[in-house]
């Protein structure tokens, strides 16, 4: 043990990063520990890098189950479901929170950090940070004509979006002309960064702002002393600080247990492949609504992104998952049908089941403070998630929105989700006599 910083991170995945850059700008002294060679190496590289607050929405909805239920028997659908072991407790919560009301104001307070982040990533970029931020708009586009008609219900309204036509569509992406498109709708205002040059970007700045960087140091518990949480032991050092911020993505749970904290956080799992680009490619960020699939365009290649599967904690790349996306994507954008990805993988978005994030100091472990659970939000969600950090460790009051993301909520969750299943036991018995 060598130092006491003000704050310990563990984690330099882009939500840790973005704490740290926050803590340090604002003078604290802070050391980030991440168990791999270098930071950004978990969901932080495995994403389709959008930041478009219109779009962030809490995964726990009808539409997702429905959705679920209807592809878990096949092995190539964009969703699926594999029973094991903690997934059971955690999808009775998700359904309990898929509610119309409940859902609802799980958005509001969604879109709204969204919103304010979507500022930070513009601020960053405009200060000079290179991360490959670009207010390019973004279109939705629809192969079924009833999802593109509630689409065009809901957003014709807006100032921020226009409702395209098929034709519109075609002139917009003449890549996808033979796709059969119906329809879709333009964004304007939103966009997208290149995640792994947003992680480059914050390591630079937390450098020259003093931060220091401890890689390869996979931490195996937080040390405790009495009810509040001093530090974090790795397999060869330990390390203490008055505040210790848990941003380890997917990997928190395992560790907040440690302390003796439940997250119930579950990974949900992505594909990406990367093709080289071409000439004609899009030149904003599509997404395929009806198919469930994302293609973002970088200036050095096409990145295709779908799937989301709570299939457990170990997964392995499955080659017909990869040949159905790329299959997909072909029938989508054609040229794509002659290119081979050039690199695929898997990245786990950290899910809770109520579809907010876990950010905030727990009450039942003083000194430990939450940074996680972001699921399918966490690279537009990454710098307002550090400002919160700092306005907890600052003592300030972080505001609606942030209330809704304390780590305590889960306890209460409990208690609501057992009175549900317990009241329709009792309905169900009620029903018996
Ligand atoms: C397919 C896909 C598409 C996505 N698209 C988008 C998108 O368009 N927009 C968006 O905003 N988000 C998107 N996301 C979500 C986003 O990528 C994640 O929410 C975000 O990257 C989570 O960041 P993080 O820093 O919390 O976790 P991670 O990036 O996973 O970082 C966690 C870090 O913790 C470290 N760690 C783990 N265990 C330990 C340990 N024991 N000791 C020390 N260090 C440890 C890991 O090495 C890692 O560096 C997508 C995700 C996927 C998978």
């Amino acid at each position: 043990m060598t130092e006491s910083p003000d704050a310990l991170i563990v984690g330099a995945g882009a939500v840790g990063l973005a704490c740290a850059y926050e803590l340090a700008r604002h003078g604290a002294n802070v050391v980030v520990l991440d168990a791999a060679p270098r930071a950004g190496t978990g969901a932080s590289m495995t994403n389709a890098g959008l930041l478009v607050p219109s779009h962030v929405d809490p995964l726990p909805s009808w539409g997702n189950i429905r959705a679920g239920l209807a592809s878990m028997v096949s092995r190539e659908g964009p969703f699926q479901l594999e029973p094991y072991g903690s997934l059971a407790p955690w999808m009775a919560r998700f359904v309990y929170h898929a509610g119309g009301e409940r859902h609802r104001r799980a958005a509001n307070h969604l879109r709204t950090l969204a919103r304010q982040s979507f500022a930070m990533h513009k601020a960053y970029f405009d200060s000079g940070l290179a991360t490959g931020y670009s207010q390019s708009g973004m279109i939705d586009i629809f192969h079924r004509r009833s999802s593109f008609e509630r689409a065009a219900t809901v957003q014709r309204n807006r100032t921020d979006c226009a409702v395209l036509t098929a034709a519109e569509v075609h002139d917009f992406l003449p890549a996808c002309q033979a796709s059969g498109a119906v329809g879709g709708v333009r964004f304007e205002q939103e966009g997208f960064c290149d995640s792994t040059s947003l992680c480059t970007a914050l390591v630079r700045e937390c450098e020259s702002l003093g931060v220091r960087f401890i890689y390869g140091a996979h931490v195996t518990r937080l040390r405790q002393h009495r009810e509040a949480v001093t530090g974090a032991d790795t397999l060869d050092a330990t390390y203490t600080s008055r505040h210790v911020v848990l941003a380890a993505g997917s990997w928190s749970r395992k560790i907040a247990a440690t302390a003796g904290i439940n997250v119930p956080l579950e990974p949900g799992t992505g594909y990406i492949l990367d093709f080289d680009s071409v000439e004609g490619d899009p030149t904003m960020p599509v997404a395929f609504a009806d198919h469930r699939m994302v293609v973002t365009p970088y200036p050095d290649r096409l990145r295709v992104t779908g799937m989301m599967l709570l299939t457990g904690p170990r997964p392995s790349i499955d080659h017909r998952r990869v040949g159905a996306l790329r299959g997909e994507a072909s029938r989508m954008i054609p040229s794509l049908m002659h290119r081979r990805p050039r690199k695929v993988q898997i990245g786990q978005r950290p899910c809770t089941p109520d579809g907010l994030p876990v950010i905030g100091p727990s009450e039942r472990r003083t000194g430990l403070i939450m940074a996680t659970g972001h699921g399918q939000s966490g690279i537009i969600l990454a710098p307002i998630t550090g400002r919160l950090v700092h306005s907890y460790i600052a003592d300030s009051a972080p505001g609606e929105h942030a209330q809704a993301c304390v780590p305590d909520r889960f306890s209460s969750m409990r208690t609501q989700v057992g009175t549900l299943c317990s009241s329709s036991t009792a309905a169900a018995s009620g029903s018996r006599h």
